[in-house]
């Protein structure tokens, strides 16, 4: 399909290079095509990280006022035009448009976020133990960045890696999920068109095997930072350690408990639940996929939350009476359906939900079981859809352990009214996120995000933190 089909090009040293075309439906309605992109292969992935090796350099020495500018204005044009990006976010991903506004925003805030954090101290003065000598720790950029990107928020993501990498003096190969290349081809535009010098910013889109691989494998790429699922990410590590020991970060998936204690508010809990575990249809990394409550509050929590449950209007993401959006693919909602069958055989009950959406779409209803217990594979492993678990515990102190049981660690949440129980918990939770009374999903962007465990590996993103992935820290003594 080509012609007037809207299509997104890699970018390549400054040029819009075209390959084999490829198209992405819409999750939605999958015989609507949303839009085509070119497939880049191996050698255009090539051409991109020696355009990046090249304009790195030149890039690091534009006075700071200069990558200011750029970067405010990337992060003022995606405000600008965020209705529109918007609906080409939610007829991609599938998310609701309300979500993909909020996205676009995000994601618009986060460049100019970091156009300002370029006024802030960049290092450290120490007094030295020596006579006339003058200590200082200086920050250069890592080099050129090779930033490889999940499908499930397709714009926030990539503005989260990118702009600090940016911002830093870093040039940039960007490889998006082959889910999400037309959001990916939008950013790259108005990356392009507000000033970066070309090869500062490449974009190829192609199959991670493919492209992906050659940023791993390259040794003109001085660091990889990754978003994805925990198997991909050890693939990552171990090439990155194999080719040149680049530096990598990774973030990956997550089994989130929400704790609620007998003494929670019901209302709060219920809603915390609600959003944790099945907005975004569930597709967070922070969503909460394992509830676990409280003997005392069980029953009537569970009977509240299968109410509302039962009650989210899953349909179209244009269309404002919906509460869910479709699942991203036909391959997550098999997988995701298949979680079901492998809960009901581990023993565990079906409350709400559990079925395709009979609607055209790849729709399903939200799924909650109870009756589930931390060594069940729907507790323990990654669905990445809108499917939770209750498991019931006895007191706070089972609760913690319980929610620690995981090979992940990334977002933690209690929904109590002691105040005692919610600073235990924020002491004694492993993850790198805890929430009081709130979902476990929903983070800020100055504030460093990331996780423990099996769900991150190297230097927090987000905020001031994200220096420490793509800068490295220069010790300077001067004599005098
Ligand atoms: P994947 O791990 O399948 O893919 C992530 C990215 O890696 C994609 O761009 C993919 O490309 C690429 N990739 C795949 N294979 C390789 C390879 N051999 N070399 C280099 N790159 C490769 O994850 P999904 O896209 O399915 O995203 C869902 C996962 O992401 C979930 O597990 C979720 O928990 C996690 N996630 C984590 C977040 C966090 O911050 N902790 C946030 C959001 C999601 P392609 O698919 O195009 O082939």
């Amino acid at each position: 399909m080509t012609g007037t089909m809207p299509h997104h090009l890699n970018l390549v040293d400054g040029e819009w290079v075209d390959g084999e075309r490829r198209a992405n439906h819409n999750p939605a309605r999958p015989g609507e095509v949303v839009s085509e992109y070119a497939l880049a292969d191996r050698n255009t992935a090539r051409a991109a990280i020696e355009a990046a090796r090249r304009a790195q350099p030149g890039w690091a020495r534009q006075p700071v006022a200069a990558r200011m500018e750029i970067l405010d204005r990337i992060g003022a044009t995606l405000l600008r035009r965020t209705e529109e990006l918007a609906v080409l976010l939610a007829r991609e991903e599938g998310k609701l448009l309300a979500e993909a506004r909020g996205e676009v925003v995000r994601a618009g805030q986060t460049f100019r976020y970091y156009a300002h954090q370029l006024l802030q101290p960049q290092g450290e003065v120490y007094s030295s133990t020596r006579p006339n000598v003058h200590a200082e720790v200086r920050r250069r950029p890592l080099g050129v960045v090779g930033i490889i990107t999940p499908w499930n928020y397709p714009l926030a993501i990539p503005a989260w890696k990118v702009a600090p990498a940016l911002a830093h003096g870093n040039t940039v190969v960007l490889k998006p999920a082959e889910l999400v290349t037309a959001s990916a081809g939008e950013l790259a535009r108005i990356v392009a068109e507000s000033g970066t010098p070309p090869g500062v910013f490449n974009l190829v889109m192609g199959a991670g095997r493919v492209v992906g691989e050659e940023l791993l494998t390259s040794t003109a790429v001085d660091g990889v930072s990754f978003t994805g699922g925990t198997g991909t990410g050890a693939h990552v590590a171990r090439q990155c350690i194999a080719h040149g020991n680049k530096r990598f970060q990774l973030e990956m998936g997550g089994k989130n408990p929400l704790v609620v204690l007998d003494d929670a508010d019901l209302e709060v809990a219920v809603r915390c639940a609600l959003d944790g575990s099945f907005f975004s249809t569930g597709q967070r990394c922070t969503a909460s996929s394992r509830l676990i409550v409280q003997a005392n509050i069980h029953d009537r929590f569970v009977a509240a939350l299968a109410t509302a449950v039962s009650a989210l209007r899953v349909g179209d993401p244009l269309d404002p009476r919906s509460d869910l959006g479709p699942v991203v693919s036909p391959e997550q909602l098999a997988q995701n359906l298949d979680y079901v069958r492998i809960g009901r055989d581990e023993g565990a009950t079906v409350v709400a939900g559990g079925e395709h959406h009979p609607d055209e779409g790849q729709f399903m209803r939200p799924t909650l079981f109870t009756d589930a217990r931390n060594t069940m594979r729907v507790a323990r492993e990654e669905i990445f859809g809108p499917v939770s678990c209750v498991i019931r515990v006895n007191d706070l102190d089972e609760a913690i352990d319980v929610a620690g049981d995981t090979d992940f660690g990334l977002s933690a949440g209690i929904v109590t009214t002691s105040l005692s129980a919610a600073e235990r918990f924020k002491r004694d939770a492993s993850a790198g996120i805890v929430t009081v009374n709130l979902p476990t999903a929903g983070t800020e962007l100055h504030l460093p995000f990331g996780g423990t465990g099996a769900s991150n590996h190297g230097p927090r993103e987000q905020g001031g933190y994200a220096r420490d992935f793509y800068s490295v820290p220069v010790t300077c003594y001067t004599g005098w």
